[in-house]
């Protein structure tokens, strides 16, 4: 069993010398007697993005031997960041869609967006404030602002 820190599968021995492996930042480690560089898993999928910027979790998970579970974990902690170009690496909370970051869908999130704003709208009149009521051309903006972003 991994303990916590271990969830990257970090270099602890240099495989050349059997020296320290010292971190050097983003996922990079170096020996402290040979200078021999490592990875760990978050290193190795970062570098290989940084080479195939279009790559998609199937051919991570090959060229890096790092799991795809391993690889959605470390976009859903927002460790990695896809570029826009990227092909999708997580789903949908709600419907399974395939998306770029996040949780949900942006289909799925206006449909949250609107439930919430619904239940706010009736609260608002269950409770008659109408001081602190949401203007209906808030929510329409919200909307339309929410669609130009598909
Ligand atoms: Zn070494
Ligand atoms: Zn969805």
């Amino acid at each position: 069993m991994f303990l916590e820190e271990d969830e990257y599968h970090i270099p602890r021995k240099c495989n050349k010398c059997g020296g320290v492996m010292v971190f050097q930042g983003v996922g990079e480690y170096a020996c402290e007697d040979c200078g021999e560089k490592d990875f760990d898993d978050y290193g190795k999928v970062r570098g290989y993005i940084e080479r195939h910027p279009g790559a998609n979790a199937v051919e991570i998970e090959m060229f890096t031997g790092v799991t795809q579970r391993a690889i959605r974990k470390m976009l859903r902690d927002s460790r990695l960041e896809v570029r826009a170009d990227s092909r999708a690496f997580l789903r949908c909370d709600i419907c399974g869609k395939e998306i770029r970051s996040g949780k949900l869908c942006s289909a799925c999130e206006m449909a949250m967006h609107r439930k919430i704003e619904a239940e706010q709208r009736t609260q608002t009149r269950d409770k008659s404030m109408r001081g602190y009521a949401i203007r209906p051309t808030g929510a329409t903006g919200m909307k339309r602002f929410r669609r130009e972003e598909n």
